[in-house]
């Protein structure tokens, strides 16, 4: 067994305050990699892509949170509702209406979050404060019993810049308290801020983050070429 897997999780573990949730990503990382985190304790993993994230689950113990970090496409919502733990990239109303109306079939009520975009980069995913206040008021959204939006999510620009990346996490700490203030006053489901990834998650949690999504910190670096 490769130790360096739990020495990892060991550090990592030592700077979290109490509060924070460990994500550990093993997108493109085999079985084996999760089975050791596992042993070591670790409950929680993210994955990007559906299909690792169905053979993962299948595979491994059945006491995992499953969260599912990447962008994620309305043909592929159906064969995760019925286990997944947390939608983290919900960034749009027609996304969400296709999980509501998933969930609503396997009688389960599905927690996500709102994906923000708050990086400088020209990304394809993530809501804008406008539209996610759109999706809110909607008459749709509002009749959707098996949501519920646990928090928002945020990927910070890929710099050396530690400056910028701490502006754009203060910023979506801003537009999660003038949700939390505006849309879910009295409900404590809403909570979760999903900021920092392994090159910045020390500035996530000194920005407020309550959940961080690590990867090759944890599980070294990614070979894409690899089939898993
Ligand atoms: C891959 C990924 C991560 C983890 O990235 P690392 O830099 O390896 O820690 C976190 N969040 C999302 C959305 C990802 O896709």
């Amino acid at each position: 067994m490769n130790m360096e897997i739990s020495n990892n999780l060991d550090e990592i573990g030592k700077t979290l305050p109490p509060g924070v949730k460990l994500i550990a990503v093993s997108k493109h990382k085999p079985v084996e990699c999760i089975e050791e985190a596992y042993q070591f304790g670790q409950r929680v993993f993210g994955e990007s892509i559906v299909k690792d994230l169905v053979s993962k689950y299948e595979a491994l113990p059945k006491d995992i949170e499953w969260h599912m970090i990447g962008h994620l496409q309305t043909n592929k919502v159906k064969s995760i509702v019925p286990f997944v733990s947390l939608i983290h990239a919900v960034d749009s109303l027609k996304l969400l209406q296709v999980i509501h109306r998933e969930a609503s079939e396997a009688g389960r009520v599905v927690p996500c979050l709102l994906q923000f975009r708050i990086a400088e980069e020209e990304t394809k995913y993530g809501l804008s404060e406008q539209e996610a206040v759109a999706l809110l008021e909607s008459e749709e959204y509002g009749k959707m019993d098996y949501i519920r939006i646990a928090g928002v999510m945020g990927i910070a620009t890929n710099t050396p810049d530690d400056r910028q990346i701490r502006e754009e996490f203060r910023n979506l700490h801003r537009i999660f308290k003038f949700l939390k203030d505006k849309y879910f006053a009295g409900n404590p489901a809403f909570k979760e801020l999903s900021i920092g990834m392994s090159g910045d998650y020390l500035i996530a949690v000194e920005e407020g983050s309550t959940m961080v999504r690590i990867g090759s910190s944890i599980f070294g670096e990614r070979d894409y070429a690899v089939k898993i």
